[in-house]
């Protein structure tokens, strides 16, 4: 008997009809004698909705009541699946992730897992139930409910199929799989058979959403294969595993974009010893996530600092660098809300020479002016105006030779 831990996404589950065409393929899979445990995320947009409604209620909802909220999405579609699979015949049962045994630390809305204890779902499974547990959440030491972050419930799935042991996880999503580039940007992107941990957690960071970075980062821990596969689709999907070849192809595997970019540009900072820690700790406590750092090299006693932050955080930013940059007789702030980045990602930058050039070349040719720039071991990232973002996905793709096999 084969432990099958499959998580679905929120397009897959949008309405009761295609709820209902999931819970027929899980129930094929328990009667073919499978042990079931499914994830789910929340239905379509609600997560969405839920973030608009809190505020419409208050600018500042606060963060512990909004994970209760936003946990809410999950337990609908928990609930509805196992109706929807008793109701062919299979004996089902919903699980939030705190009676799933699910406990985290206690950062509201990006709570990390801290450990499960499976024994409720072991005890389901044993009495031929299909366990559909609520993504996406989790339980604090003091009995709080706690979110991981939007698209978290990967993150629930993978661990979840770590802590029972499973042979690998499952993800079913909108698309075939992981591809080349995003393919609604990019028509000939290719979906990829296979791709090893480090480079998808490369792309997912740098703005792949197929898949929650963290699941990927459990996956890599516990040396755990995830399957990336369509809901609806027949294609094989993408394998997320070890990486196999010793000698890593001379080749890029992906581009990555994302265009949720802002940056904040500190100008004529006085050069010494603190400064960085000065302006970065506050917003790393505000729980601003901080992304590509240049500081120019000093002239005159004065160094400019850029940074970039999503654009959701560009306000906050502001609110707490202002007040230190005075603080620190820095000559001014500037910022630009409206960046883009554009990832190339592939082991084999690791050993070949010229990745970067070839990059900048591209976008050179492309006219595509270059902001920041920043790098991996197997990955090169520049930072470029957000309007400039598709054509230069599109440049790099073929550039790269992503769009042959
Ligand atoms: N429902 C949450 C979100 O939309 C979590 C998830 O989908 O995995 O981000
Ligand atoms: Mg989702």
């Amino acid at each position: 008997m084969t432990l099958v831990v499959s998580k679905y996404g929120g397009s897959s589950l949008a309405d009761a009809r295609r709820i209902t065409r999931i819970a027929t393929r899980l129930a094929g899979l328990r009667r073919d004698g499978d042990d079931v445990v499914v994830v789910v995320s929340a239905m379509g947009k609600t997560t969405d909705s839920l973030i608009a409604l809190a505020r419409q209620i208050t600018a500042e909802p606060e963060a512990r009541e909004m994970d209760v909220l936003l946990s809410t999405g999950e337990i609908v579609s928990s609930t509805l699946m196992a109706m929807a699979l008793k109701a062919l015949g299979v004996p089902s049962i919903s699980l939030t992730g705190a009676q799933a045994g699910i406990r985290t630390n206690s950062m509201y809305s990006r709570a990390r897992i801290e450990t499960i204890d499976p024994s409720r779902i072991r005890r389901e499974l044993a009495a031929g139930k299909v366990v559909v547990v609520a993504g996406f959440q989790g339980l604090t030491a003091e009995d709080d409910v706690t979110t991981l972050g939007r698209g978290g419930s990967d993150t629930t799935a993978v661990a979840l199929a770590a802590a029972l042991g499973a042979g690998r996880a499952e993800i079913f999503t909108d698309v075939e799989g992981v591809y080349t580039a995003d393919p609604r940007i990019e028509p000939k992107a290719r979906p990829l058979r296979e791709i090893g941990y480090e480079e998808m957690l490369e792309l997912a960071s740098q703005g792949a959403r197929v898949m929650h970075p963290r699941a990927v980062e459990v996956g890599q821990l516990y040396d755990l294969p995830i399957l990336v596969a369509s809901s609806f689709g027949t294609g094989p999907g993408t394998l997320i595993r070890k990486e196999t070849t010793m000698e890593a192809q001379n080749k890029a595997r992906g581009i990555a974009h994302d265009t949720d970019v802002a940056k904040i540009t500190v100008l004529g900072v006085p050069d010494h010893p603190g400064i960085a820690a000065r302006l970065f700790e506050p917003l790393a406590e505000a729980g601003i996530s901080v992304d590509t750092i240049v500081q120019n090299s000093s002239l005159q006693g004065l160094t400019d600092l850029s940074f970039t932050v999503a654009r959701n955080d560009l306000a906050r930013a502001r609110t707490i660098v202002e007040p230190i940059s005075k603080e620190i007789d820095a000559g001014g702030l500037e910022h630009d809300a409206h960046l883009g980045k554009v990832s190339v990602v592939g082991t084999g930058m690791l050993s070949a020479p010229g990745y970067a050039a070839r990059m900048f070349r591209t976008l050179y040719e492309a006219d595509v002016n270059i902001d920041m720039i920043t790098t991996s071991e197997i990955r090169i990232t520049c930072i470029i105006s957000e309007d400039r973002v598709a054509d230069a996905v599109r440049a790099l793709h073929s550039a790269f030779q992503l769009d042959q096999p």
